[in-house]
Formats: C-alpha cells, sequence, structure tokens
C-alpha cells in the first residue's frame, strides 16, 4: 500500500540514519492503511575494500519483514540487528534501503508474506510493490517449471523471481545486462497495475522504479556539501561530478516534503534508474525493443 525508499550519495550516514529514514518514511505512509511492513538495507562485509571506502559491495542485503504496526517492524529490526551483531555505526557514502507497508491483496498478513519480496535465498533481487498484478499465476506456473520455488502466496514474488530469471538468461546469452534492461524486461511481462522499486546487490549503490497506474514520486535533495553538519563535512565527490545528495522514491508525496521541494511524479510506463548518484528516466513502449530516454524537469 505504501513505498518509500532512500539513496543517499556522497554523503556519510550511519546506517542507523538510514534505517530511521526509511522507518520514518513508513510512519508518514501509515495513514493509508496497511497490515505489515518491512524493509532492506545494505550489509558490509567487515574489512572489505568496499567498507574502506564506505561503499556497500553487493554482499547480500539485510532483509526484514513484520506484520502488523510499524513498531513491530521497528523492535524485530532492532532485536534481529542485537542478535546478528549487524553494526549500526557502519557509514556509507551510498547506501539505498528500500520500504514497504503492506495491505495484503493475494496471501494473509505474515512476515513471509510482506515485502520486500525475493527472487530466492541469496536476495539477488528485491522488490517492493503497491498494486496487483493479475498474470501472476500464469508467471508463477511458469517460473516453477523454470525450477523457482515459491516461498509466499503473494501475487508479488513473481517480479523478484522474473527478475532473477532475466537476469541469469541475459547473463548466459551475451554476458553482460543492465539493471535497466532487467526491469524493462520483467515489464514487458506483467500486467495489471504497479508501482515498484527493485534493489540487486548485482547492481549496488543503484535502485530502479518503475510504475502503471500506482502513483510514484521521485524526490532529490541536493546538499552544498561540506558547509553545514558533521554528516556531510569533508566529502569527497566519488566521481569528478558527483554532487552530494539523496535521492527518495515513495508513494505519497507527504513522505518527501520533509526531505526535499524538489520532485517529480513518475508516469506511467516511465523506468527511473538511479546509478552513481544521477537519475536516468526511459520511457518503456511494449512495441519497442528499446525504450527511449525522457528529460523531465523536477518541480521546485
Ligand atoms: N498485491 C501485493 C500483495 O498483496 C501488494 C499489496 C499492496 O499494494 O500493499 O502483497
Amino acid at each position: 500500500c505504501g513505498i518509500f525508499a532512500y539513496l543517499n550519495y556522497n554523503v556519510p550516514r550511519e546506517r542507523r540514519e538510514v534505517l530511521e529514514v526509511l522507518l520514518n518514511g513508513l510512519r508518514r505512509l501509515e495513514y493509508r492503511g496497511y497490515d505489515s511492513s518491512g524493509l532492506a538495507l545494505d550489509a558490509d562485509l567487515p574489512g572489505s575494500a568496499a567498507a574502506a571506502a564506505l561503499v556497500y559491495d553487493g554482499a547480500p542485503p539485510l532483509v526484514f519483514r513484520q506484520e502488523g504496526k510499524i513498531e513491530n517492524l521497528v523492535r524485530s529490526v532492532y532485536s534481529e540487528v542485537d542478535e546478528k551483531d549487524v553494526n549500526l555505526d557502519a557509514t556509507f557514502t551510498v547506501h539505498a534501503g528500500i520500504a514497504h507497508t503492506r495491505w495484503a491483496t493475494h496471501g494473509v498478513p505474515s512476515p513471509k508474506n510482506s515485502h520486500p519480496q525475493s527472487s530466492g535465498p541469496a536476495d539477488e533481487f528485491l522488490v517492493v510493490h503497491n498494486g496487483i498484478i493479475t498474470n501472476y499465476e500464469v508467471l508463477k506456473e511458469t517460473l516453477i517449471l523454470h525450477g523457482f520455488t515459491f516461498e509466499s502466496d503473494t501475487d508479488t514474488e513473481v517480479i523478484p523471481k522474473l527478475a532473477k530469471f532475466v537476469f541469469d538468461k541475459a547473463h548466459d546469452e551475451k554476458g553482460d545486462v543492465t539493471f535497466s534492461q532487467v526491469v524493462m524486461e520483467v515489464m514487458r511481462q506483467l500486467e495489471g497495475a504497479y508501482a515498484l522499486i527493485f534493489k540487486s546487490p548485482h547492481y549496488p549503490n543503484e535502485l530502479i522504479a518503475c510504475k502503471r497506474g500506482n502513483t510514484l514520486i521521485l524526490g532529490v535533495n541536493e546538499l552544498s556539501g561540506q558547509t553545514s553538519g558533521k554528516s556531510f563535512h569533508n566529502v569527497k565527490p566519488l566521481t569528478a561530478n558527483g554532487k552530494p545528495k539523496e535521492l527518495f522514491f515513495s508513494s505519497d508525496l507527504c513522505a518527501i516534503v520533509e526531505h526535499t521541494k524538489n520532485y517529480l511524479a513518475i508516469e506511467d510506463n516511465e523506468i527511473v534508474h538511479i546509478k552513481d548518484g544521477s537519475v536516468s528516466i526511459l520511457k518503456f513502449d511494449p512495441e519497442k525493443e528499446k525504450p527511449a530516454s525522457v528529460q523531465r524537469a523536477l518541480s521546485v
């Protein structure tokens, strides 16, 4: 029923801060109604080169799902984090987190039916979804024939599994595939209404959102850097022109306006790809092999 995502770029943020931004986003969406919630955060490999460079390097994400109130999710996140000895002080200059409040349409409210839904045990693709996939039964049968096992009773679970199927196939055939090519192929197969956000350890520090029917908003907060607050003091750009910024996705403007007034309502069939802190928007056309790129201005 509600989607929220956060990506910081060239801005050091503790994992705790990212977690709180996501949880507060979900709290803003509570009024819409929901029966369960969940989120995914970046993990780190202690002592790895990536940890030293403060960027996420594709380790399987940390995923939390819970039934009932957001506060149930909050409790279970903090107790799991304690149990698994996850370092909440770990700092990343880039971090891509996704979160969801669910209003069940297919499958009872339960942790396994909560989102993010996953491609399988390694969480190679994670998806949060608002809406209904009307052809999920056919897709599910086909994916089962290809060896996939389903964990949930949701319509949503076909989406991350389809993404993994497309990814693996493209790898076998071509050797390489971009995140937006994977999502475009997934969109080609989906029927129904949806707003989706994809996160994958195959594409660390990237996020993709797309929609048909349901509302989805992108917010961009460009930070001047090195001016205020401990968080982005002395930030060295990761790329020559990489300005520190925070990017948000939400199904509702009310969860974005407290962070930024620069936002964009994503249109049907648009695929928004965030990579290296830049936003590119592609227009999906089922008739065409390749999507056209679109220029859109943010409202200020
Ligand atoms: N149809 C999906 C489910 O039941 C998403 C529902 C929603 O929009 O929250 O899991």
